[in-house]
């Protein structure tokens, strides 16, 4: 696509409104399983990306990071928080924006929102994962943790793995009321379970997506029987993990990549070179996946930045595709453009004259 001077001046930004009603005009399942795609993709050429751990900012109360990366075409990344106790304060526990740009003039392409697209590609990545790690004809998940982040997980499970019921379980019993009502007629099977261990009576899928800034232990060794797949999201930061050690032990891990999920995963609980398989060499069949029935499978979910730069080249695609006049963007004048590129001052001085 050949984009005008002009256009580079102008950065198309997605607001909340504007992807709430991009995603409703596509379908939210669509673009899970979208996300999902594009994710793969970009996983398949996994090597080819700059790589780093993601910057943290920590605080007592949560954490601010940015997610950085890059395929030598475009460069992206997202500013992303994690603060649990926002929610008692009646604020989001993760909120996150994102940008992407240029590399050939480093100039910004797109700058979006990316609290609603975080919970969509955290969805499509987890469903992603298992899709190449649970057992074939897994159908039943159990959901422990039913906050913000979890009406996404079921239907990305249902979209991408097949799943049919899924059983949620929460210490708020009104976070678990608010997910069963939004996914009323979604077509799943839900149960809402007094406990845990209800929850995952019978899952093939176990989700754990709860915000708490401690070392937690939402599954204890007993819990989890052979052949389960366990979808680990909540641990992802440096002492915050939801699941006992002895599960970790028990399980073949897989991780996104490992200098970061060793930071800020569930394995932070285990010796530094305790072997972590990645996930992208399972997708390109270099390694193997699942090796059985019953082996207990665990994707250690801490969120990395191509799945972002994923997000985000997805949501820049169907913008060039759908008409412009669907309101899906607006242009931002973030990019100062002065006659000649060396006088930016005298740009000033001419708006100084014209503002009289
Ligand atoms: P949220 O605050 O909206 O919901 C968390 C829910 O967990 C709440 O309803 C809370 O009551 C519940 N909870 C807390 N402790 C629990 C326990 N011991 N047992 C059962 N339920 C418990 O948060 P969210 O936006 O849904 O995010 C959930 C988690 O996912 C956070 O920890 C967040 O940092 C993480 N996250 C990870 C990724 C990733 O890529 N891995 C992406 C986004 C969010």
């Amino acid at each position: 696509m050949t984009i005008s001077r002009q256009n580079l001046n102008f950065v198309p930004f997605v607001s909340v409104d504007a992807m709430m009603r991009l995603v409703l005009h596509l379908g939210v399942e669509r673009v899970l399983v979208d996300l999902a795609a594009t994710i793969e993709e970009d996983f398949r050429r996994w090597p080819l990306f700059d790589k780093t751990p993601r910057i943290a900012s920590h605080s007592e109360v949560g954490v601010i990071e940015l997610m950085p990366t890059s395929d030598g075409e475009m460069y992206g990344f997202k500013y992303v928080n994690g603060h649990p106790k926002n929610m008692k304060e009646g604020l989001q526990t993760v909120t996150a924006f994102g940008l992407l740009a240029d590399v050939n003039t480093g100039y910004p392409v797109l700058l979006s929102e990316m609290t609603i697209l975080t919970a969509l590609r955290t969805a499509a990545m987890s469903a992603l994962a298992a899709k190449w790690l649970a057992r074939k004809g897994a159908k039943t998940m159990a959901m422990i943790g039913n906050g913000a982040q979890s009406e996404f997980q079921a239907l990305a499970f249902r979209a991408i793995c097949g799943v049919t019921e899924v059983r949620l379980y929460d210490i708020d019993p009104a976070a678990t009321r608010k997910c069963a009502a939004n996914l009323e007629g979604s077509g799943l099977t839900v149960a809402a379970c007094a406990t845990p261990e209800e929850a995952i009576l019978g899952a093939d899928i176990i989700t754990t997506v709860t915000a708490d800034k401690q070392n937690a232990t939402i599954l204890t060794d007993n819990m989890v029987g052979p052949g389960v797949h366990i979808n680990a999201i909540g641990g992802d930061c440096p002492g915050k993990t939801e699941l006992h050690s002895d599960i970790l032990l028990r399980s073949d891990i897989f991780v996104e990549y490992p200098p970061q999920t060793r930071i800020e995963g569930e394995i932070q609980q285990l010796a530094p070179d305790h072997p972590v398989k990645e996930l992208w060499q399972v997708i390109t069949g270099a390694i193997a996946g699942r090796e059985s029935d019953r082996a207990i499978t665990l994707f250690d979910s801490v969120g990395f930045a191509i799945e972002d730069f994923s997000a985000l080249r997805y949501v820049l695609r169907q913008l060039r595709a759908l008409p412009k006049g669907l309101g899906f963007s607006e242009d931002l004048d973030m990019i100062a453009d002065p006659d000649e590129p060396r006088d930016l001052y005298g740009m000033l001085l001419r708006k100084k004259a014209q503002m009289g």
